[in-house]
């Protein structure tokens, strides 16, 4: 393991919200449509705490998702400056809390602080594990032709280069292919 699990999870999380709306230049992408979506979206990553009311809550976690992609795209002191940033601006206050089957790790908000800011702050806090770990080059966009998604290299050799998405999949077709049609001229 690289990072603690709630790191961990808070990074992979961030990398898929800003996935679920569209990269610079692309038309459109846009996986939080409205409350009920972002409801599921809160389930399948198990967040607990105050759920969203408001389409307008809605909007303050997608306004976050291009902010999440320039977070990605700093450099190691770019980064520093936007932890900072994220933890003052969400009035981060940190406590160790555990709950259902969790085990000990942080919280830095109220519970029932609105989800963008709780949010905010976990990527802050997170940011502050990848920085003092060293480890920013894991923060990576996706190296797929015609595809500009987040991605967390967890990776035990800092190897991984594709999306979770179709990318790997199609990067391997492609190699094999190349492979296969230069022993063709060969052989
Ligand atoms: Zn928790
Ligand atoms: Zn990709």
């Amino acid at each position: 393991m690289v990072f603690t699990p709630d790191t961990d999870v808070t990074l992979r999380h961030a990398a898929a919200l800003a996935n679920t709306g569209p990269a610079l230049g692309e038309e459109r992408r846009e996986e939080l449509p409205d409350l009920a979506a972002l409801l599921a979206w809160m389930d399948r990553w198990e967040w607990t705490g105050r759920r969203p009311t408001s389409e307008a809550e809605v909007d303050a976690v997608r306004r976050l998702r291009p902010r999440l992609r320039e977070i990605w795209a700093l450099d190691e002191d770019g980064k520093v400056e936007a932890a900072n940033a994220l933890l003052e601006q969400g009035r981060a206050l940190p406590r160790l809390v555990r709950h259902g089957d969790v085990g000990w790790h942080v919280h830095a908000t109220r519970d029932d602080a609105p989800l963008a800011q709780r949010i905010s702050v976990e990527v802050g806090m997170a940011l502050v594990d990848v920085i003092r770990a060293d480890e920013t080059e894991r923060l990576k966009v996706c190296a797929g032709e015609d595809c500009e998604d987040l991605l967390v290299d967890l990776s035990k050799n800092r190897s991984r280069k594709f999306c979770d998405g179709t990318c790997g999949t199609r990067a391997n077709v492609a190699a094999y292919r190349a492979r296969k049609s230069r022993d063709t001229a060969t052989g």
